[in-house]
């Protein structure tokens, strides 16, 4: 009677750890994560990658060509937000453990560490 949104809320986090494997799992089986990859990075460079926009719409379309309602959209949706990716762009980099866009973005950072090991020799 008081406040039911506090118990909502941890039951509905409590709801989204429950699912998250499976969502996960069903995603992996879609090629969901390399579709997303695909737009954000793709194996063709001839493409024009598609820059975030800080939003999920991408994996929202990609979502709903694969045949899923809104209601499981928003399901996927929270699951993305439980694993701490706020956008498209972080999806890649949190949920997906392997794209293409964390190697080039792992691959950037080691060519940086690189680059100071050099500046740091030829410094007395
Ligand atoms: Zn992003």
């Amino acid at each position: 009677m008081s406040d039911p949104p506090i118990d909502d809320q941890y039951d509905h986090e409590q709801f989204v750890s429950d699912i998250a494997p499976n969502v996960l799992g069903v995603l992996k089986k879609t090629r969901f994560f390399d579709l997303l990859d695909d737009r954000f990075c793709p194996a063709d460079h001839s493409q024009e990658p598609v820059k975030c926009g800080h939003s999920f719409d991408v994996s929202k379309g990609i979502l709903a060509d694969s045949g899923m309602d809104e209601e499981d959209i928003q399901d996927v949706i929270d699951v993305f937000h439980s694993q701490g990716a706020c956008c498209d762009c972080e999806v890649l980099y949190n949920v997906a453990k392997e794209s293409r866009l964390r190697a080039r973005y792992w691959k950037a950072r080691y060519v940086e560490v690189e680059s100071q090991k050099e500046y740091r020799r030829t410094d007395p």
